[in-house]
């Protein structure tokens, strides 16, 4: 194989898994890697656990050191080195030694790109605050825990991964927190009502949680500042974690002249390549293909950057390894949850017109019998023709991980719901069920595919047509905690010595806790002549999409 000269700017995720794989396949070729920070290859992905205590020491985040990755990979590593310039015509890059300020060139075969993201720091008066901190790195890590320990206040700014990570991780530091979100829900990636257990999680421990509030400006006070929200509201804080969002890192992209996408990163192909051949982009500053949608995205996760750097270097090397897509799959704890999703989600689905048809399911995360078996919420999106799983998104205290993993494998392979009716999943009591949830969300799928039970949602018992009735089939105590407004009520139990009370002229929209007694009494009605249809996840997603605790939601 030709040996090549090899320069990988970014030292972490993507770029550091780059440089190893290109020595794996080629020994002989020289490779340089360099960050600007003096230290490569950290866990960007723990640093709000060390920050909240749970990863006690702050070596445990060095993944390896620069040492260490020279010696066993024989790579050249420089920290403190910035790349300042690519000469693509001389193909030289520019480097910059941080420490002693020493500009020289190093001339290259290939270069691949793996600089990261910026977070985003809106143009909001006051914003330029020393007390406005972000999270990216080790010294911001740093410069948070010695900000938190004089400050008994903090306000973090943007619901996402990141966000509510720090959320908890204040709290666990007993630091009183206000997280601050404009959308109506956190966790944007994720639909909704599938955020609305987070809502009441954050509260449940303590967190002062703030939807709908736009921050208009930051005023320094005495020991803090003050967040002035477009609702004329304001609120005085020690410290300010602002978690909003990252924007790739395209400096040295753009002052090489590279293209950009649609969406402001790096423009790539599916080999990493970008508009130069001999340079390559991977990770949170590429602009990748969105797997769902088939759309340009930018989806800055730590798997895809990991993956494309070997995609990379296999290009650089003579593989012809492609990269299909990133269809963001992530899990994220909240205090006792997690959340997880991959694939497509309704809110995009809608956007991008894609049909889809959607279900739910509440399972308990392992045989209910067994001691600690928690709620676990599935939302699976499927395509209505063909029955392709499309998307999922789950929400739980436990066995979200498990799920989310086998349909994250069902949406890249292209399985259909039927296929999820099928699986075989490791089963015994303390880890499941005989019937898995993802077998579950398969049936109830399968069931509407087949038109054995019609479905109906939320949005249809609020805009009930003049021929519906929505018939609560639970119990005089179930309902007694609330029902669906304007409700009839018959327990399912006593359905079939009361269908005289019901009329064949209307359509029943039928509510229960679940899903599961409503699936029965669609059945019994179908049969006897009358039209019926179920509302999907029952009484618990009715209560997530209205924004309801649905742990208050008693029991069968
Ligand atoms: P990075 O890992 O950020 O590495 C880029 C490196 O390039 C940086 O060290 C930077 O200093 C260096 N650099 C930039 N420009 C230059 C230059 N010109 N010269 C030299 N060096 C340069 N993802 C998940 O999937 N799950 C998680 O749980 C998760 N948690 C996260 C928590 C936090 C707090 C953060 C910040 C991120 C988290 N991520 C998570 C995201 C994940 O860390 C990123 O997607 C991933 O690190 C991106 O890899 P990358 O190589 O593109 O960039």
């Amino acid at each position: 194989m030709k040996t090549k000269k090899v320069i990988v700017i970014g030292g972490v995720a993507g770029g550091a898994g780059a440089a190893a794989r290109a020595r794996r396949l080629s020994e002989a070729s020289e490779i340089i890697l360099l960050d600007r920070n003096p230290y490569i290859s950290f866990a960007n992905c723990g640093l709000p656990y060390h920050i909240g205590g749970t990863i006690s020491k702050r070596d445990q985040l060095m993944v390896t050191t620069p040492e260490a990755m020279a010696q066993r990979y024989r790579i050249d590593v420089r920290t403190s080195s910035e790349a300042i310039a690519i000469d693509r015509e001389a193909r030289e890059v520019e480097i910059k030694n941080l420490e002693t300020g020493e500009i020289y060139r190093e001339s290259y075969d290939a270069v691949i790109l793996s600089p990261g993201a910026i977070p985003m720091r809106p143009p909001i008066d006051g914003i330029e605050n020393q007390r406005i901190l972000s999270l990216r790195n080790l010294d911001d890590m740093d410069q948070i825990i010695a900000a938190v320990g004089g400050n008994q206040t903090a306000a973090v700014v943007g619901g996402g991964y990141i966000g509510l990570e720090m959320a908890e991780a204040l709290r666990t530091r007993n630091i009183q927190t206000t997280l601050i979100e404009c959308a109506p829900q956190v966790m944007g990636t994720a639909d909704p009502e599938m955020a609305t257990p987070l809502h009441h999680e954050l509260i449940r421990n303590g967190v002062d949680l703030r939807l709908k509030e736009t921050i208009t400006a930051f005023e320094p006070i005495d020991n803090g500042l003050r967040l002035r929200f477009e609702s004329g509201k304001t609120l005085d804080v020690g410290i300010v974690i602002l978690a909003i969002g990252v924007r790739p890192e395209t400096t040295l992209a753009v002052q090489a002249g590279l293209q950009l996408g649609p969406r402001g990163g790096i423009q790539i192909d599916n080999a990493m390549q970008t508009s130069d051949p001999s340079i390559y982009a991977v990770g949170d500053a590429a602009e990748i293909n969105n797997f769902s949608t088939g759309q340009p995205a930018l989806i800055p996760l730590a798997g895809p950057a990991g993956r494309q750097g070997r995609i990379a270097a296999d290009q650089i090397f003579g593989r012809d390894s492609r990269y299909v897509g990133t269809q963001g799959t992530a899990i994220c704890k909240v205090f006792d949850l997690a959340i997880g999703m991959t694939g497509l989600n309704e809110k995009t689905a809608r956007r991008e017109n894609i049909l889809y048809e959607k279900i739910y399911v509440h399972m308990p995360s392992h045989a209910s019998y067994y001691p600690g078996a928690t709620s676990l919420s599935l939302k699976l999106l499927f395509d209505p023709n063909s029955g392709k799983v499309l998307g999922a998104q789950a929400v739980g205290a436990n066995g979200v991980d498990k799920r989310m993993d086998v349909l994250a494998v069902a949406v890249r392979a292209g399985l259909t719901v039927y296929d999820l009716e099928e699986m075989e999943l490791s089963y015994a009591p303390p880890f499941g069920s005989a019937k898995d949830p993802v077998n579950y969300a398969g049936f109830v799928a399968g069931n509407v595919l087949r038109k054995d039970m019609r479905i109906c949602h939320t949005a249809d018992l609020d805009f009930l047509a003049p021929d519906q009735v929505i018939l609560d089939v639970r119990s005089a105590k179930e309902i007694a905690t609330g029902t669906p407004a304007g409700s009839v009520h018959i327990p399912l139990e006593q359905i079939r010595e009361r269908l005289s009370e019901l009329d064949q002229e209307k359509e029943y929209l039928i509510v229960c806790r679940v899903g599961r007694r409503a699936y029965l009494c669609c059945r019994i009605l179908e049969q006897k002549g009358f039209r019926a249809r179920n509302l999907t996840g029952g009484y618990i997603t009715y209560m997530h999409v209205k924004g309801l605790d649905a742990k208050k939601c008693p029991k069968h």
